[in-house]
């Protein structure tokens, strides 16, 4: 839970920078990219919204992807606005973070049908959702209505989307979404482009589980295939091998180091993957943060925690 109240926190500081800024910054919306027939990436820009959302439209009707979080329903409502006068008909969750599924109430009770993994549906009910001041208990309306275990498959305006099941990668709920005739994927958070990933192995993801996901992304992609991350710019396979390389790589020295004995004390000390601070280095994922949690989620207890669990 500790990681879970920390992200928490983090969420809760930036919204009340966010609003505190609006006042005399420029103010904060959704800039809508088209990626391929029919279907959007909505960014928020001028401020931080949450992860980087997906919309299908056309004349079968509407899918979202991502939902954002509660101050941003209005300006999410407008830029859907701007793109099609249709209600949204079914809303894919990509994991259960809370930047990402804030407005699955307001969402539901306009009639939007909730889709996503089993996993995500469990934690809801079992967790709770991130309220204000924390956790609190999930209003049934926000609950998904649709779950699925392996993958699902949306057969609208002739763009058929796959939400395909990744375990245990940036939580045990992960979905990315295929759009195969179209060349696009939506990550969800199983790719932070140009940064370090958070992969919160409280919520059920591992280090493996997220690389694997990457891969699976890889290997349905092509030189022409748009991936849209659940945070960062509008990516390409290119930029997700980098991240996928990045991440082996960390992956690799950090084990060495458990391998060799070392506490995560002697770990930090030795500031191993300070060749990719420059680069990868975030307000949220510090490098000293990255080493952490490869250190926790490759050291034997965790991986033995996970395993017992499972049984
Ligand atoms: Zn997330």
């Amino acid at each position: 839970m500790k990681k879970i109240h920390t992200f928490g926190a983090m969420l809760a500081l930036t919204l009340t920078t966010s609003l505190a800024s609006a006042k005399d910054e420029p103010k904060i919306t959704f800039k809508a990219t088209e990626v391929g027939p029919g279907i959007h990436m909505l960014a928020g820009q001028g401020g931080f919204t949450g992860g980087n959302l997906g919309l299908l439209v056309g004349e079968d009707g509407v899918v979202l992807i991502d939902d954002s979080m509660p101050p941003f329903l209005d300006i999410l409502n407008q830029a859907i606005a701007s793109i099609t006068d249709q209600p949204v008909d079914f809303l894919i969750n990509t994991h259960v973070h809370g930047d990402h599924i804030g407005n699955n109430s307001a969402m539901a009770d306009g009639g939007t049908h909730i889709v996503a993994h089993d996993n995500l549906r469990e934690h809801m009910v079992s967790k709770g959702v991130q309220g204000p001041d924390g956790m609190v208990e999930a209003p049934k309306s926000a609950l998904p209505v649709l779950t699925f275990a392996q993958q699902m498959t949306f057969h609208f305006n002739g763009q058929p989307a796959v939400a395909i099941h990744v375990p245990k990668a940036h939580t045990d709920g992960d979905a990315l979404i295929h759009f195969p005739e179209a060349n696009v994927i939506h990550a969800g958070d199983t790719f932070f482009n140009g940064m370090f990933p958070f992969i919160d192995l409280d919520s059920g993801g591992s280090v493996d589980g997220f690389i694997h996901a990457q891969m699976t992304m890889i290997s349905m992609a092509n030189d022409q295939t748009k991936i849209i991350p659940g945070h960062g710019p509008l990516s390409n396979k290119a930029e997700l091998q980098a991240a996928v390389d990045m991440l082996v790589d960390a992956k690799n020295i950090i084990a060495q180091h458990i391998a060799d004995g070392k506490t995560e004390a002697e770990v930090l000390a030795a500031n191993p993957l300070a060749k990719y601070h420059d680069d990868w280095n975030w307000g949220f994922i510090t490098t000293e943060r990255m080493t952490k949690q490869l250190y926790k989620g490759l050291s034997h207890d965790h991986q033995h925690g996970e395993h017992g669990h499972e049984h």
